[in-house]
């Protein structure tokens, strides 16, 4: 059992590495990702993911894939599909099959039973209101329900009642004898089994009691070897409850909780709740959006499971909780794009250049590096004839200081071709510029004659040997550092107005006809993009999406 050294330690790994190295850990080590069925997973689940899997492929042990549902009315066979799908997609593979608490639900329900056969666990019938008033306050000991004295035998012929459906929701539940007077709120005789008229997508009509999570969890976690528990932090008040579960009821072994720090990006929200709002109320166009934080919308950006693997990495795993900052996430992006995207060029808002001294039946193919440090990549051709485009924000009539693009009479390099000079402007009737009418210097394809220096290199393709496409510019969801902190109001009125704009018309150069759909491209000067395969299916010519820009324009 050797650590992996190229990945950094956390403190999870450090203090099972020193029980085995002092001999007080001797199995298997078995964690579980334990999603609940209720959303599309997100950027703080995939820390949980590394973490979990990350431990396991460290010690060699097995990490279990485990759904936690047991609140059937939020859950559906859509969040088990896309779940599984975004674990696969981040690189690990679970331990067996599947797993779900409700494969236990025979199980939780027996344990429960032998709860209330110790005297350990009641059935009560205290309205939802009396329950909570009777549960006191942090300041103020609880006092006990009247139903908590009632024998075994009535609370047990009551239990299998509440199982037969003799009672209506919320008519009994289910609760832990424990100490209304515990400081932890937690302890104060919490609820472990509700009644619930409601069809599970596992289980169907089987029940209509359904366990809580504290209860559910714990035994899920024995009934599967797990050896250490790894959970959030506002799982840390949970503990006691957690172990005391375990040690009433017989058992099949005894799992150790462990919390770290929930992972919370700035300019974002990490809670499945709240981002079932925005793809419910319509604010963004599904799950998948790719302006959204889940795994599904990363993906369909262009995120790569290695930057979202590294990212994790970065952030690392600890006690203190914290905000990271979202340009970490865009620099893992941008760096592990940086070596592996090919180059391309796409002429965003394309500014037709005539080359009026090229000849016009003429067409000459340019080759060029498809990654500039990586000749191994190979090379792509461009064709350069006497019609092109060049974006329409690389030229100005007034120039600014330190203008390294096309003015008039200026001279420029077009990338991988030619230089060119701007003799003439061309408008419409309204006025507005449609056609630069340049000249080219034939001496100068890949090469700068003595003593010449154009003003700078821009990008472009040709008219004749381009593909029309469509880009979708996207910028963060959010402008405002902490849109859910609930004293700056709703998060809707945080939403960045300018987190999509699409581009219609838009470039690209021929290679690119049929896009890579398994990673982006680097567009030059522009940023990394990549294709959408649905929206290109459906606009029947490609579309992209931007990943990420190729600086950090968010930094202050
Ligand atoms: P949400 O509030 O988004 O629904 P959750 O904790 O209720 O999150 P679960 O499906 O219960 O979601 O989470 C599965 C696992 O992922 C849990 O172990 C949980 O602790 C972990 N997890 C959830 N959110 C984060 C986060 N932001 N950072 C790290 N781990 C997380
Ligand atoms: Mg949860």
């Amino acid at each position: 059992m050797s650590a992996e050294s190229k990945k950094a330690h956390n403190f999870i790994q450090s203090l099972i590495e020193d029980a085995v190295t002092k001999g007080e850990h001797t199995q298997q080590v078995v964690t579980r990702f334990p999603p609940e069925p209720n959303g599309y997973l997100h950027v703080g689940h995939a820390k949980s993911i590394c973490l979990n899997f990350g431990i396991a492929e460290t010690f060699a042990g097995a990490c279990n894939l485990r759904f936690d549902d047991t609140n059937p009315e939020k859950e559906s066979q859509e969040y088990i599909d896309a779940i599984k799908k975004d674990v696969e997609w981040l690189g690990y593979t679970w331990a067996g099959n599947v797993r779900y608490a409700s494969d236990y639900f025979d199980a939780l329900y027996s344990f429960a039973e032998e709860l209330i056969e110790k005297g350990k666990a009641y059935v009560c019938a205290l309205s939802a209101e009396d329950m909570a008033e009777y549960r006191g306050s942090l300041k103020e000991p609880g006092r006990n329900s009247p139903y908590r004295d009632r024998s075994a035998e009535e609370s047990l012929k009551l239990f299998r009642d509440m199982r037969d459906g003799k009672y209506q929701n919320g008519e009994l539940v289910l609760r832990a004898k424990i100490d209304m007077a515990s400081p932890n709120m937690n302890l104060r005789d919490p609820i472990l089994y509700r009644i619930r008229y409601a069809e599970h997508h596992q289980t169907g009509n089987k029940w209509c009691i359904y366990p809580m999570y504290d209860f559910t969890h714990p035994i899920s976690d024995a009934m599967e070897g797990i050896t250490h528990s790894l959970c959030t932090l506002e799982f840390e008040d949970h503990r006691p409850l957690y172990d005391w579960v375990l040690d009433n009821i017989t058992a099949p072994c005894q799992p150790r909780q462990i919390e770290f720090a929930r992972l919370n990006l700035n300019y974002t929200i990490t809670s499945k709740r709240k981002l079932k709002r925005l793809v419910d109320e319509h604010m963004v166009d599904g799950w998948d959006d790719p302006r959204m934080p889940t795994i599904s919308g990363m993906r369909r950006r262009g995120y790569t499971p290695e930057s979202v693997r590294t990212f994790c990495d970065m952030v690392g795993v600890n006690k203190a909780g914290g905000t990271v900052d979202m340009g970490m996430l865009e620099f893992a992006i941008r760096e592990d794009l940086n070596t592996r995207a090919p180059r391309a060029m796409c002429v965003m808002r394309p500014l037709k250049v005539t080359i009026t001294n090229y000849p016009a039946d003429k067409t000459e193919t340019l080759i060029l590096p498809v990654h500039p440090q990586n000749p191994a990549m190979g090379q792509r051709e461009v064709p350069w004839s006497q019609t092109l485009y060049i974006d329409r924000e690389d030229f100005v009539e007034e120039v600014p200081r330190k203008w390294k693009r096309l003015a008039p009479d200026q001279a420029v390099r077009l990338r991988g071709g030619y230089v060119i000079t701007c003799k003439e402007v061309v408008r419409d009737a309204s006025g507005e510029i449609v056609e630069l009418r340049c000249e080219y210097d034939p001496a100068t394809l890949g090469v700068n004659p003595e003593g010449y220096k154009p003003n700078g290199v821009i990008h472009w393709v040709s008219e004749s040997s381009s593909v029309g496409c469509d880009i979708n510019l996207y910028d963060r969801l959010f402008n405002h550092e902490s849109p859910d902190s609930d004293k700056e109001g709703d998060l809707v009125d945080h939403l960045n107005p300018h987190s999509l704009e699409v581009l219609k018309g838009a470039r690209v150069e021929r290679s690119l006809a049929t896009p890579l759909t398994d990673l982006p491209y680097q567009f030059e000067r522009e940023g990394y993009f990549f294709c959408d395969q649905e929206l290109t299916a459906a606009a029947g010519k490609p579309v992209f999406n931007r990943t990420v820009t190729l600086r950090d324009s968010w930094a202050k």
